[in-house]
């Protein structure tokens, strides 16, 4: 029986160039590793049908569903500075869209479904391990209340794929409000085709951002509003410790939602140079190089865009720029707005000054290499002992602790009020490195109950969860993980 999906596709209907068509390749023996009911829920789809053997021939690409036309998207990008003219999914496919019960657009896209014609050198295939490292972490962004693409399945293949090793094939069944990149518009700009990107501004707009249509300048509002979906974002990895590890300008999300969750890592004891990812050997991707980073993206992304901007490339600079260079102040504010209630402030309570407690906080834990997770969430129980403690006990920190209570202590009505708002902000449960490796590490021996076990943990993150407070503790010395691996 085929699976019924109701896909409503849009993308497909741009011209030929903006993809290519082509059916999943597919697979030996499919086997679900996990369907997210919930998820299937909040988009319409039936969870139960995707569980059935068909279902699960479809989320593998055995099977294409009625209504479905998948594609590989085209791109281009900015890898690590350098130009590639031509990415587009080497190994991805867009199965189609579907309209959630409230309406909203989404993607369903299968990640490691085979070879494109943008593979290059690739085979089109992912391993287990990264689909299940995108699988928990995705997820855990979600949770956290960070904008983010979301997992709706993983299954694994039957095939062996070779990395350094054979290893076991797995695909992930991604789901977004779009997978339009900035590599997306790039791809058009370096081709001079302008009417490609007019094109996909429109589209993208119409699907994204349709308050800008009512602005004078359609264009320039798109743009604005993609500066700010990025600072939004960027500000609230920080405040969770999140390191991307490879902001290149075709994993940035027009919808600006966290994608392409590779050598990713949550940091434990807190570096703002902190890097993971082994082929980052610049640094360039470090956790505190991420807003700049964000800004250089966005001046690519202008740069793009130049030819819609104004009607003489003058023009056209002079509206970017002003955009590009409001960036700072903007950031400034998301950021306090992300750490002052980290440490108990209110948005609205937030002001100029509290930037020094903010920066004394950071600077004593990056000193200490304090855990980045424990130490605010502690904080937040407001105990001097532990957090002098976890700043190294010095004459500075109790003083800081002593500034920081008084700022705080008459902002909320109780003690017990800041504590809940507190806890509200700063998460007990984020997906620590070393326990993702151990959930792939038994995986590869067939059992998925740590897998499972780490899911329903970080589904609840700012619950204290006491029969897991394991899931706090930072890796032992020989548990730590300081690299991610690219070779996904
Ligand atoms: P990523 O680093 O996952 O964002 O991928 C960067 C580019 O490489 C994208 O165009 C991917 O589609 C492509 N790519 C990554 N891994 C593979 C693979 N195993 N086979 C084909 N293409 C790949
Ligand atoms: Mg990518």
């Amino acid at each position: 029986m085929q699976i019924n999906i109701p896909f409503d596709n849009s993308f497909v209907r741009l011209p030929d160039k903006f993809y290519a068509r082509l059916d999943p390749t597919p697979v030996s023996n499919p086997g679900l590793i996990v369907l997210n009911d919930a998820l299937a829920n909040q988009l319409g789809l039936d969870a139960a049908q995707l569980r059935t053997p068909d279902g699960i021939a479809m989320l593998a690409g055995n099977e294409v569903a009625s209504g479905s036309q998948p594609l590989a998207m085209a791109y281009a990008g900015q890898q690590f500075g350098n130009w590639s003219p031509q990415l587009g999914d080497g190994r991805a496919l867009l199965l189609g869209e579907v309209l959630s019960p409230d309406g909203t657009r989404f993607d369903i896209q299968l990640k490691g479904s085979g070879p494109t014609p943008f593979s290059r050198m690739g085979d089109g295939r992912a391993w287990l391990g990264p689909v299940l490292r995108e699988y928990i972490v995705s997820e855990a962004m979600a949770a956290l209340g960070i904008k983010t693409t979301r997992a709706l399945a993983a299954v694994t293949t039957g095939d062996a794929i070779f990395r350094e090793e054979l290893l076991p094939g797995a695909i992930l069944a991604r789901v977004a409000r779009a997978h339009i990149r900035v590599g997306s518009f790039q791809y058009f700009a370096i081709r001079k085709d302008e009417e490609g990107l007019k094109q996909l501004a429109d589209y993208t707009i119409d699907r994204l951002y349709p308050q800008c249509r009512e602005q004078d300048q359609p264009y320039a509002a798109f743009f604005e509003s993609v500066v700010e979906a990025q600072i939004d974002l960027v500000s609230r990895w920080m405040g969770v410790g999140f390191i991307h590890g490879v902001m290149n300008t075709d994993n940035v999300s027009i919808a600006g939602e966290t994608i392409d969750y590779g050598p990713c890592a949550f940091m434990d004891d807190f570096h703002p140079q902190r890097v993971f990812s082994s082929i980052d050997e610049m640094g360039r991707y470090a956790y505190e190089n991420q807003p700049p980073i964000a800004h250089w993206n966005l001046v690519q992304f202008a740069q793009a865009l130049l030819p819609l901007l104004g009607d003489t490339q003058e023009a056209a600079v002079a509206v970017a720029q002003a955009i590009v260079d409001s960036f700072q102040a903007r950031y400034e504010a998301a950021f306090m707005n992300v750490f002052g209630g980290k440490i108990g402030i209110p948005d609205d309570q937030v002001s100029n000054e509290d930037k020094s407690l903010i920066n004394d906080l950071l600077k004593a834990m990056a000193d200490q290499g304090a855990d980045f997770t424990n130490t605010f969430r502690t904080l937040s129980e407001a105990e001097p002992e532990p957090i002098v403690s976890a700043l190294g006990n010095t004459e500075m920190a109790g003083q800081w602790f002593t500034r920081w209570q008084k700022r705080v202590g008459k902002l909320h009505e109780t003690a017990h009020a800041r504590e809940t708002f507190m806890k509200s902000k700063n998460p007990a449960f984020v997906p620590r490195n070393h326990r993702v490796e151990q959930v792939i590490r038994a995986a590869r021996e067939g059992d998925y109950a740590p897998f499972e076990e780490l899911n329903a943990v970080l589904a609840n993150p700012f619950i204290d969860q006491p029969g897991r407070a394991a899931y706090r503790d930072p890796p032992s010395v020989n548990e730590q993980v300081r690299h991610t691996f690219c070779g996904t």
